[in-house]
Formats: structure tokens, C-alpha cells, sequence
């Protein structure tokens, strides 16, 4: 009995100390509440929702798409950042290796991606990384940034009419996502310590930007989560520090990737 009074604080400890490895930087120039952002992001998602050219809607067997969600869904519940927000992840039929997120809580993730990971992890991984930008408000803050001119004013202070057509605008070149170095090296760590939380190996980040590396070079060109600065090389460093410290995690280890099962699932693709 006196054995789990003792043991049971140092697993709540140990627990809390799992959270992203926060880096001071650029401050918004004002602050939109949460409930906006969640607005302004339901928004977003209802024009990529209309959008199926460049967001071509998943119609594949609905068991992938199930996965993803109760994947992501695991990861969003067990992270402690931003508990009261509701996320929702979406496949999207796109041969491109990406994913990314949008304010308010959603989260895409290809086909492409799906197809060229080799085990639940490193799907997990992608998808922790981009739930971090979300709960560290990396969209948020891009888009506060640039709420001083342009289309992200329209939205933010415009009438109906202009906001419709500055969101389609937006939607259509989301470029506007362009983390810096610190977000992705902040999401990275938050790729590690919630796929931890959700009991997958954390290695799956680090093993799936190693597989980028391998194949398209240290920079390549691809949008979110493999974004052309920081190198993969430096991100891959990184991530192998915070797993270093994440308790119970390890290099080594190929326990909790989870092999089989996603190969089930990529099977359907
Ligand atoms: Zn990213």
C-alpha cells in the first residue's frame, strides 16, 4: 500500500514535465480571444471544405479516415496546452507528402503522406507536430501578423462580403502558413512529448525526417511539415535531444511504432 503512495506522485510529475519546449518570439501586435480564433479558423475550414480542386476531398474507404482521427484524436486529448479546444483531422486524396494546420484546431493530412510512412509513429508524429502549431498558436500569430494589411484585415474587420472573398482568397494560397525556424523546431518538440502522451514511440518524427532527408536532400521543397528552413538536419538533432529527456523514451526502441496495424491501414489506400 505505502509502495503506490509513493510511486503515484512521481508518475503525475513525470507526466507534466512532458509538454513542448517553448522558444521566446515574435509577439502579435494584439490578441484575437480563443472563441475568435476558433471562429476565424471553422471559417477557414468551411472554404477548404468548398474547395475540392485544391483540397481534394478523401472518398477512399472510410477506415483511413477513421484512423486518422481517432489517432489524432488520442494525441489532442492527452496533450495539456490547450485542453478545452476541439480539433478535427481530415485526409485529404493528395499524392504530395504533407500535412497542415489551420487556427481554431484542424488538421490535414494527405494520402501521401499516409502512403510513405512506414508505421504509426511516424504517422503520429507528423500529426503531434502539427497539433503543437495549433496549441502553441503558431497560425494565429502568422496571421495576426499580417492581419495589418491585406486580406487578414478584411477578415478580422470587414463586413460579410469581404470576408467571404478575402478567406477564398486566403484559402487558395495558404502560404500564408509559413512557420519560422523556432515554430518548427517548437513543433517538433511538441511531436515528441504528445506522441509520447498518446503511447507511441516518439521516434517516429525523428525517424520520418530522417526518411525525407534521405530522399529529397537536407532542404527540400516541400510545404508544411518538411518546410525548406530549418534543415532536416538540424530538426533531426534536435528532436534527438528532446527524446533524450522524454522519460521512458528511447532511441533504441522499436516497441510502440505499431507496424502492423498501420500497414492494415495503408493497405486500403
Ligand atoms: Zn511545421
Amino acid at each position: 500500500m505505502s509502495k503506490f503512495k509513493l510511486i503515484i506522485p512521481v508518475i503525475v510529475v513525470s507526466i507534466n514535465l512532458i509538454t513542448c519546449n517553448r522558444i521566446a518570439g515574435w509577439v502579435a501586435p494584439f490578441v484575437i480571444s480563443d472563441e475568435q480564433e476558433v471562429e476565424l479558423g471553422n471559417s477557414f475550414k468551411a472554404e477548404i471544405d468548398k474547395d475540392s480542386i485544391s483540397y481534394p476531398h478523401f472518398h477512399g474507404d472510410a477506415r483511413v479516415s477513421k484512423f486518422v482521427d481517432s489517432l489524432g484524436q488520442k494525441i489532442a486529448d492527452r496533450q495539456s496546452d490547450r485542453e478545452s479546444l476541439e480539433f478535427t483531422f481530415t485526409v485529404l486524396e493528395d499524392t504530395s507528402i504533407n500535412a497542415f494546420a489551420i487556427p481554431g484546431g484542424h488538421v490535414y493530412v494527405n494520402t501521401g503522406l499516409l502512403k510513405n510512412a512506414d508505421n504509426l509513429a511516424e504517422v503520429a508524429g507528423v500529426i503531434a507536430h502539427e497539433v503543437g502549431h495549433i496549441t502553441q498558436y503558431h497560425g494565429r500569430d502568422l496571421f495576426l501578423e499580417q492581419a495589418a494589411f491585406g486580406y487578414a484585415s478584411s477578415i478580422l474587420f470587414g463586413d460579410s462580403a469581404s470576408i467571404a472573398s478575402a478567406l477564398a482568397a486566403l484559402v487558395g494560397n495558404m502560404t500564408f502558413l509559413k512557420y519560422s525556424r523556432d515554430n518548427e523546431f517548437e513543433a517538433d518538440s511538441c511531436a515528441v512529448a504528445y506522441s509520447t502522451l498518446a503511447g507511441v514511440n516518439p521516434i517516429g518524427m525523428r525517424n520520418f525526417l530522417q526518411k525525407l532527408k534521405d530522399r529529397y536532400g537536407n532542404e527540400p521543397k516541400i510545404f508544411e511539415p518538411f518546410s525548406t528552413h530549418p534543415p532536416l538536419s538540424d530538426r533531426i538533432d534536435r528532436v534527438e535531444k528532446v527524446i533524450e529527456k522524454v522519460p521512458g523514451a528511447s532511441m533504441e526502441s522499436d516497441t510502440l511504432l505499431y507496424t502492423d496495424e498501420f500497414e492494415a491501414i495503408r493497405s486500403l489506400l
